[in-house]
């Protein structure tokens, strides 16, 4: 999809008179890739408008940079789709707090359940499972390894049938115990929908649930806004979870899915481990789904973990990557783990450390960040030209640091790549962070 779209907006700015008819193609190719990409139709058709109203294109300057004022419009209007407008529920330290999930069979409530109470754990939650689940045969066995895997209290029963006393004796129970957070999964079999819904509510009756969020598979696809407005509708929810972001699917069904129902999406699954689990960032969804490159995420975690990032910040921000942020970053990224995400948030990395385990990756690492530490200041904090100027540099820093010219040469590439990317998200991170209150 971000390949369509940043060809659709690059063919249109290499031609040279830019005029009206150009430009309600580029918007009309846009958001055919968009509903390619399983966004809702009628969603598309009101992003469009919102779009040719926005960009106003006899009222633009001549110098001012028509591919990103439409890029830009693209962008915002997506973010503001998916921009939480409601505030999601968040627990509270010190009392019991219950939290309900619903949604298909095999959408990923029990594997997001674990990761939830894990990521509450691990805030300092006491955190616990129920097992409501009492239709699929196997259910309460996969929650039990889950919860053992990540050390999480959990309740069920292999002999009792009726999910709703199941639900509410497990809640009972934790709530007695004192626990902070008390995490629901329940059942979403496909068979007879009206019975799956009056499940959910009897379950919600018994337990009274301070949130009830819905699991939605990322490739759901068109299907997303019937599917959670069926829920919304009957059982109710106050947050969604998208799972498998990790997947092939573009996601656009997500979008339609917050557009229909008004509700945020709180977190996102990237992967089956129990770790995969991140906080909806809105600006970096949308990136991704455009093509752009997590950077947004990349600047989100790395200020999350208050690591020294003001230079680099503040480059970004410029639209300037010099070798030493490149140097900063991989040290961080050595601090921060586990490796193969982390690195899969900086376009290139990833590719370059494909099919290395975490330990191949951080000895290749250290070795780059060796090649770094053998350079001059002055080379450190320049757009790394002066070494192709200058060969005989590559050769000094490879012997220095103990690593071939070839390694130098693969660190310059990765670092061009993301100084170049850098100058494209000038404006863009500048408004991010604007966006996000930084600096
Ligand atoms: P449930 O029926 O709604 O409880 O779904 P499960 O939690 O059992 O998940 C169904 C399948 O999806 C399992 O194989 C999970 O490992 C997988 N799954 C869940 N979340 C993710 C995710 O974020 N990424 C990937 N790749 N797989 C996931
Ligand atoms: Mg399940």
């Amino acid at each position: 999809l971000g390949r369509r779209i940043n060809a659709a907006v690059s063919d249109l700015t290499r031609s040279s008179n830019l005029d009206e008819k150009a430009f309600d193609a580029m918007v009309k190719e846009i958001c055919n890739a968009l509903v390619e990409a399983d966004v809702n139709i009628k969603l598309v058709a009101s992003l469009r408008t919102a779009i040719k109203r926005k960009v106003n294109f006899k009222e633009l300057a001549p110098g001012v940079n028509k591919k990103r004022v439409i890029q830009k419009a693209v962008y915002d209007e997506l973010v503001e789709l998916v921009n939480p407008h409601d505030k999601a529920f968040t627990p509270k330290k010190g009392k019991p707090n219950v939290i309900m999930f619903v949604g298909l069979q095999g959408s990923g409530k029990t594997t997001s359940c674990t990761k939830l109470a894990r990521w509450y754990q691990a805030r300092g939650f006491k955190s616990c499972l129920v097992c409501a689940d009492t239709f699929r045969a196997g259910a309460f066995d996969q929650l039990k390894q889950n919860a053992t895997k990540a050390k999480i209290p959990y309740y069920g029963s292999l002999t009792q049938t009726d999910p709703v006393a199941v639900a509410r004796e497990g809640v009972d129970k934790f709530k007695k115990e004192r626990f902070e957070v008390i995490i629901v999964d329940t059942s979403g079999r496909h068979r007879q929908e009206a019975d799956l819904f009056n499940e959910m509510v009897q379950i919600q009756e018994a337990v009274k649930p301070d949130d009830t969020i819905m699991v939605l598979d990322a490739s759901i696809g068109q299907q997303a806004e019937a599917q959670s407005r069926a829920f919304k509708d009957s059982a109710g929810f106050g947050s969604i979870i998208i799972t498998k972001t990790d997947g092939a699917a573009a996601g656009g069904g997500a979008i339609s899915a917050v557009a229909a129902t008004r509700t945020p999406i709180v977190f996102i699954g990237t992967g089956e481990h129990m770790l995969d689990l991140e906080r909806f960032q809105p600006q970096a969804f949308i990136s991704k789904l455009l093509g752009m490159g997590d950077m947004a995420g990349l600047v989100e975690h790395v200020q999350s973990l208050k690591l020294d990032q003001k230079d680099t910040m503040k480059h970004l921000a410029e639209g300037v990557f010099t070798v030493r942020d490149l140097r900063d970053q991989l040290s961080n990224i050595m601090k921060m783990g586990p490796l193969s995400k982390m690195a899969g948030m900086i376009p290139g990395l990833s590719n370059m450390m494909g099919g290395m385990d975490d330990e191949e990756g951080s000895l290749k690492l250290r070795r780059m960040i060796y090649i770094c530490d053998s350079m001059t200041d002055k080379e450190l904090d320049s757009d790394g030209k002066v070494f192709t100027d200058q060969p005989a540099r590559m050769t000094r820093v490879a012997h220095g640091s103990g690593t071939s010219v070839r390694e130098v040469e693969d660190l310059l590439t990765q670092h061009r790549m993301m100084a170049g990317m850098a100058k494209k998200m000038k404006g863009g991170m500048a408004n991010m962070q604007k966006a996000q209150g930084v600096m």
